[in-house]
């Protein structure tokens, strides 16, 4: 591992320990990842905007974010100049994610930035770039998030886009992870509403709440899983028909046995 990602690694340890993973912004982006990321555009709608997304696992290119903020024609120029020219010089050259991590989407590029090696996180990035590739007006939409409140519903967006993904490709494990790890994420979010630092107090109520949402979502594939299947059922229900005729058979033979006739019953004189 390169020496700026190994500090990176030791750098990433606060966001480690609030979503409680090792693999969070721990810059080595595992090729299973960049498959799982693969795939997963591969299932999203052919939007232009999406297909013209860019997506850097562990890279530092100020120079061509600041090329793709001129050139990303799906976004007005004025809410590029005005925001994503700070959003950008602070995010993508000042604040290298390749050394301080911090997964993110930058609208105004229209870039995906992973540095943690979470097919989760990677997902709910992605699903941001979804998110507003599926908007009419994403300039507007950027600057919603300024207000109080639309960060948490383009939050909710991006990981229900990873975690419909999961269930839809019925990834049951990716999906049980998911829970455990985006809700957390949610959890800061919404905790930095409530109080200051209330992110870590947010993150520790999103652990639960992912957990106990991950144990109901086990119970109920295993509960699936138990469950007869249609092939099943039809053979359990032709042998209990089977047993039932069986039964029957034999309780109708006894009936056909001729009744005694009652001639022998009268004795000659
Ligand atoms: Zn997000």
């Amino acid at each position: 591992m390169p020496l700026i990602d190994g500090i990176g690694n030791v750098l990433g340890l606060p966001y480690k320990i609030l979503l409680w993973s090792w693999k969070v912004d721990n810059h080595a982006v595992s090729e299973k990842t960049e498959q799982a990321l693969v795939e997963f555009l591969a299932s999203t709608s052919a939007d232009p905007a999406l297909a013209d997304a860019r997506f850097r696992l562990n890279q530092y290119s100020p120079l061509d974010d600041l090329h793709r903020l001129i050139i990303n024609h799906h976004m007005s120029w004025p809410f590029r100049l005005l925001l994503g020219v700070p959003t950008t010089l602070i995010s993508e050259v000042l604040l290298p994610g390749r050394l301080l991590g911090g997964d993110h989407y930058n609208p105004f590029t229209n870039t995906v930035h992973i540095y943690s090696d979470d097919s989760a996180i990677t997902l709910h990035e992605t699903g941001h770039a979804e998110d507003f590739a599926e908007q009419s007006y994403p300039g507007v939409y950027a600057t919603l998030r300024l207000l109080p409140g639309v960060d948490l519903y383009q939050e909710y967006m991006a990981t229900d886009k990873a975690i419909e993904y999961f269930i839809a490709t019925q990834d049951r494990e990716a999906e049980l992870h998911a829970y455990r790890i985006l809700y957390p994420a949610y959890g800061t979010y919404v905790g930095n509403y409530v109080a200051p630092f209330g992110n870590v107090a947010g993150a520790l109520v999103g652990h639960v709440w992912g957990r106990c949402k991950a144990h109901s979502r086990a119970n109920y594939y295993r509960m699936i899983d138990a469950a007869p299947t249609p092939q099943k059922a039809v053979s359990d229900r032709d042998a209990a028909i089977d047993a039932a005729l069986e039964t029957a058979g034999v309780a109708l033979r006894e009936k056909e046995q001729p009744p005694q006739s009652p001639v022998r019953e009268i004795s000659r004189p």
